[in-house]
């Protein structure tokens, strides 16, 4: 029996919104380069959930690009506001990573794995709870 965690969330404007009722979350950090310059902030704050839990509503716009690990990542933006909202792998959006600063409710995330912790920027603090790991997740993930 598993236990379903709702979240709901969108982007600034409201154009683009999403609910996940999602059988497993993972929360986590990423530190990466790719992720700072995106996101404008020190690290991208997410929440990974299996694509076929998640609806959304309206139509984000969709920014791909190859990661350090060769893996080809996408970002979805609002065209309208510009926030940002979730990646995803590419071109199998078999998973997506909500951004937590998009939830309606951000008091539900809390970070359990911080990732690419070698590219951290000494001014980003760290979760002393969450495991760290100097590049990726070390095996895959298993959800999506
Ligand atoms: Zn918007
Ligand atoms: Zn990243």
């Amino acid at each position: 029996m598993s236990q379903t965690t709702t979240l709901t969330g969108g982007c600034l404007c409201g154009a683009v919104r999403y609910r996940a009722d999602a059988t497993a979350t993972l929360p986590y950090m990423c530190h990466c380069s790719d992720c700072r310059r995106w996101g404008g902030g020190p690290a991208h704050y997410a929440i990974v959930v299996a694509a076929r839990e998640v609806a959304i509503e309206g139509a984000p716009r969709v920014h791909v690009v190859t990661a350090e690990s060769g893996r080809e990542v996408a970002r979805y933006f609002c065209g309208g506001c510009g926030g940002h909202l979730m990646t995803s792998p590419w071109p199998e959006a078999t998973r997506y990573s909500l951004k937590a600063g998009t939830l309606d409710d951000p008091a539900l995330y809390q970070p359990e794995h911080e990732i690419w912790v070698r590219s951290r920027v000494a001014w980003c603090d760290a979760n002393p709870e969450a495991a760290r790991h100097e590049a990726g997740f070390p095996g895959p993930v298993a959800i999506g």
